[in-house]
């Protein structure tokens, strides 16, 4: 997102009360949001990983995607169109990484989803394994949410692994080929 577009962006959702700033707090679209380094969630991440448990980074994010778009629904009521224009512009905002849908088909509830400039993998360093699982969950619970269905998300490339930015591939939960170890770790 150019600067220009991310200076209209935030002068809009402050105009119309999307994005409130109190004394000593902060809401985006109703949800409590505080600023905390990006290094928190990696380091968190490493240390779960050491204990194997790295992935439950997924599993919360997927909660707390499906959660937040549920309560944008209730308060805005959220049409797809919507989630996929202030989707990528509050990631890009957050400072998670630039965010394009690649590829969509409604009629299997399925999407490719690309990160470029992954914050969270240019923190992690270089990494054996795909390690954005925090933005896995979060766009795989949006997307369970816009869908009602419970989807899943595996990332089939990741900057941190060497690829040239992140891919994400969401779909119906029981389509994904468990018996491939690859996806299976990232889905367990
Ligand atoms: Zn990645």
């Amino acid at each position: 997102m150019e600067i220009k577009i991310m200076f209209k962006l935030v002068s809009d959702l402050l105009l119309h009360r999307k994005f409130v700033f109190e004394e000593g707090s902060v809401t985006l679209f109703n949800i409590p949001i505080s600023i905390i380094p990006t290094n928190f969630i990696v380091l968190l991440q490493k240390e779960l990983d050491k204990k194997g448990l790295d992935n439950l980074v997924y599993q919360v994010a997927k909660i707390n995607g499906k959660e937040w778009f549920r309560s944008m629904d209730k308060d805005y009521q959220l049409k797809t169109k919507d989630v996929m224009q202030w989707g990528p512009d509050l990631i890009s905002l957050a400072g998670w990484g630039k965010v394009t849908v690649r590829t969509k088909k409604d009629s299997e509830k399925s999407l490719i989803v690309l990160l470029e400039k992954s914050a969270n993998a240019i923190v992690y360093g270089p990494s054996d394994k795909p390690i954005d699982h925090f933005f896995r969950g979060l766009v795989c619970g949006a997307w369970s949410y816009v869908y009602g269905e419970d989807l899943d998300a595996i990332e089939t490339k990741c900057l941190a692994r060497g690829d040239n930015a992140c891919e994400f591939l969401l779909m119906p939960k029981n389509r994904f080929d468990l018996s491939n170890q690859e996806i299976k770790t990232q889905l367990m």
